[in-house]
C-alpha cells in the first residue's frame, strides 16, 4: 500500500506583489507549511495561524535555507519515483494545483535553462530504456498532450521519439488557450496533460509478456473563484467550467480517502469520475494501481491569504488516498 504524496511549493514574491510591499505569510519548517492571516482581529492562534504537514514543504525564497528547493531537487523527490513507477509496470499521475501565477507551469514545465518535472521526467525514461534495452527489453513510447477547454479535449501533439518532444512541448504550449485576468497578464484556463504510454516488452519465463504503465502530467487550470478575478461572459464561463472540474477533482479524492480509510477497498463508494472530462481521463491514474502526486502551488504573500489557504486545504484532503498497487499486465 503507498499513500499519494503530497507537496506544496511556495514561489518567490512576483513584481506586483514587490510593488505593493506585500507581506510574506507563509512560514515552512521541514514538512511543515504554515499560514498566517494578517489581518485576523483576534488573539486566538488557531485562527491567527494554521498549518498543515505534506509530504514535502518547498520554499524558494532564500536558497541557503533548507527548505529550499530547486528544480532538480524536486524532481529528485518526485520525478525519480515516477520514473522508477512506469519502469515497475504501475501507472502514475502528477498534477499541479493553484491559482493563477503560483508556480504550477514552472513546476511542470520549468523554461529551457530551468527545467521542470515533464522534461525531467521524459529525459530520464528515454535514459533509462537506452540502458534496459541493452538487457533485451523492446519498449514503446507514446506521448500525447492533451488541453481540456470548456469541457472539450484537444490533441497537441502526437510524438514517438525524445528529440521531437521537446519541440513538440513548446508547439504545445503555445497553443494552450490562454486569457487575460486581473489577477496576472496570462492566465491558464485550461488544463493541460502530458500522458506517456510507456509499453515494455519482454520475455517471463520465456513467455513472451507486455507491460503497460501510464503516467499523466497534469498542470491544472487556476483554482482562483470566478468571483475573485472579475470575470464576466466568456471568462465566467470558463471559470465556471474549471470550478467543476476541480471540484469533481476534489470530490473523487475525498471519496478515495474515505474509501481508503474506511475500508481499503473492501466497501463500495461512488467514485464520481464522469462527472468531469479531467476526472474521466485521469481515472487510471486516480486510486485503484496508480501512484499519485500532487503539487499544490501559493503564492508568499497576504493579498493571497484566501486563495492559498483553499490551496492547502485542498492539498490536505489529497493526503489520505492509499493505492492498492497492482501491476498492468496485457
Ligand atoms: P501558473 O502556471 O500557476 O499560472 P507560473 O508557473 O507561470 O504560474 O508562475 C508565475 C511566475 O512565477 C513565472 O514567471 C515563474 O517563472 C515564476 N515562478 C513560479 N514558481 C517559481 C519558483 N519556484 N521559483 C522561481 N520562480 C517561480
Amino acid at each position: 500500500m503507498a499513500s499519494v504524496k503530497v507537496a506544496v511549493r511556495v514561489r518567490p514574491f512576483n513584481q506586483r506583489e514587490l510593488d505593493m510591499d506585500a507581506k510574506l505569510i507563509i512560514q515552512m519548517n521541514g514538512k511543515k507549511t504554515g499560514i498566517l492571516n494578517s489581518k485576523a482581529n483576534t488573539r486566538d492562534e488557531s485562527i491567527r495561524y494554521k498549518e498543515f504537514t505534506f509530504d514535502y514543504s518547498y520554499w524558494s525564497h532564500d536558497d541557503d535555507s533548507e527548505e529550499f528547493a530547486s528544480q532538480e531537487q524536486v524532481y529528485k523527490d518526485l520525478g525519480t519515483e515516477v520514473v522508477d513507477c512506469a519502469f515497475q509496470g504501475y501507472n502514475a499521475c502528477v498534477f499541479a494545483y493553484g491559482q493563477t501565477g503560483s508556480g504550477k507551469t514552472y513546476t511542470m514545465m520549468g523554461s529551457s535553462d530551468n527545467q521542470g518535472l515533464i522534461p525531467r521526467i521524459c529525459k530520464a525514461l528515454f535514459e533509462r530504456m537506452a540502458e534496459d534495452s541493452k538487457r533485451g527489453t523492446t519498449h514503446r513510447v507514446q506521448v500525447s498532450y492533451l488541453e481540456i477547454y470548456q469541457e472539450k479535449v484537444a490533441d497537441l501533439l502526437r510524438v514517438t521519439h525524445y528529440g521531437h518532444i521537446q519541440e513538440c512541448m513548446n508547439r504545445g504550449n503555445s497553443h494552450r488557450t490562454t486569457a487575460a485576468t486581473n489577477m496576472n497578464d496570462v492566465s491558464s484556463r485550461s488544463h493541460a496533460i502530458f500522458t506517456i504510454t510507456f509499453v515494455q516488452a519482454g520475455y517471463c519465463d520465456g513467455v513472451p509478456s507486455e507491460t503497460v504503465s501510464k503516467i499523466h502530467l497534469v498542470d491544472l487550470a487556476g483554482s482562483e473563484r470566478a468571483d475573485t478575478t472579475g470575470a464576466t461572459g466568456q471568462r465566467l464561463k470558463e471559470g465556471a467550467h474549471i470550478n467543476k472540474s476541480l471540484v469533481t477533482l476534489g470530490s473523487v479524492i475525498s471519496a478515495l480517502a474515505e474509501l481508503s480509510i474506511e475500508s481499503h477497498g473492501q466497501k463500495k463508494f461512488f467514485i464520481p469520475y464522469r462527472d468531469s472530462v479531467l476526472t474521466w481521463l485521469l481515472k487510471d491514474s486516480l486510486g485503484g494501481n496508480s501512484k499519485t502526486i500532487m503539487i499544490a502551488a501559493i503564492s508568499p504573500a497576504d493579498c493571497n491569504y484566501g486563495e492559498t489557504l483553499s490551496t492547502l486545504r485542498y492539498a490536505n484532503r489529497a493526503k489520505n488516498i492509499i493505492n492498492k498497487p497492482t501491476v498492468n499486465e496485457d
